[in-house]
């Protein structure tokens, strides 16, 4: 099993370059912010819980979002490896990961951190918004928030990475299809 922590700012392109790899490595792919969508949509009581988080641009509380990747690890015993996108986004969590990874007998086995310069985030973000409907990628505010957030809490989580050997920075501007090639090499090399 080989599981791979693609990490980045938001919108830097991980959902994107996840669904290519899934396909390409035949992968499966966890998405937190996914999940809480799919929970908020649906209106469960951790929904309820999430809604304001997300809509201020804040991380969700590190219990709730560990739980979540803890229930998948569980409910996909048998697959290859997986993909695992905006998780962990603290240190607190991806030391909890470690821990339920282990205690699994797997582990993570790279980092892949992309690339991508501020000013860009926030253009492409805005632009998502206007498809997507996401409530949180149509208010510049927001987003500039969730970018601080990145950078005050999130960022320090690639030195957590760094320190035990599996971190790999790709530069991720430029097409898609760029981007995906450059992930792939860094993959291939480690596998
Ligand atoms: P993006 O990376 O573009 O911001 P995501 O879909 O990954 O979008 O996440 C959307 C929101 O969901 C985040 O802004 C945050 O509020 C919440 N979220 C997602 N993953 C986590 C996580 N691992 N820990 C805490 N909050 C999370």
């Amino acid at each position: 099993m080989f599981n791979i922590v693609l990490f980045g700012a938001p919108g830097c392109g991980k959902g994107t370059q996840s669904e290519l790899l899934e396909k390409h490595y035949g992968l499966a792919h966890v998405s937190t912010g996914d999940i809480i969508r799919g929970e908020i949509a649906a209106k469960t009581p951790l929904g309820e819980r999430m809604h304001g988080y997300i809509e201020r641009g804040e991380l969700a509380p590190d219990e709730l979002v560990v739980g979540m990747i803890e229930n998948y690890l569980d409910a996909h015993a048998d697959v290859a490896g997986t993909i695992f996108d905006g998780f962990p986004r603290t240190t607190a969590q991806a030391e909890a990961f470690d821990r339920m990874l282990s205690a699994r007998g797997l582990e993570v086995g790279l980092m892949v951190y992309m690339d991508v310069p501020e000013e860009e985030l926030v253009k492409r973000i805005l632009l998502r918004g206007k498809v997507s409907g996401r409530a949180d990628d149509a208010s510049e505010d927001v987003i500039r928030n969730r970018i601080k957030v990145y950078n005050a809490q999130t960022a320090v989580v690639a030195d957590y990475y760094k320190a035990q050997g599996k971190y790999e920075k790709v530069p991720s501007l430029g097409t898609i299809e760029e981007v995906f090639d450059r992930i792939c090499k860094v993959i291939d090399s480690r596998r």
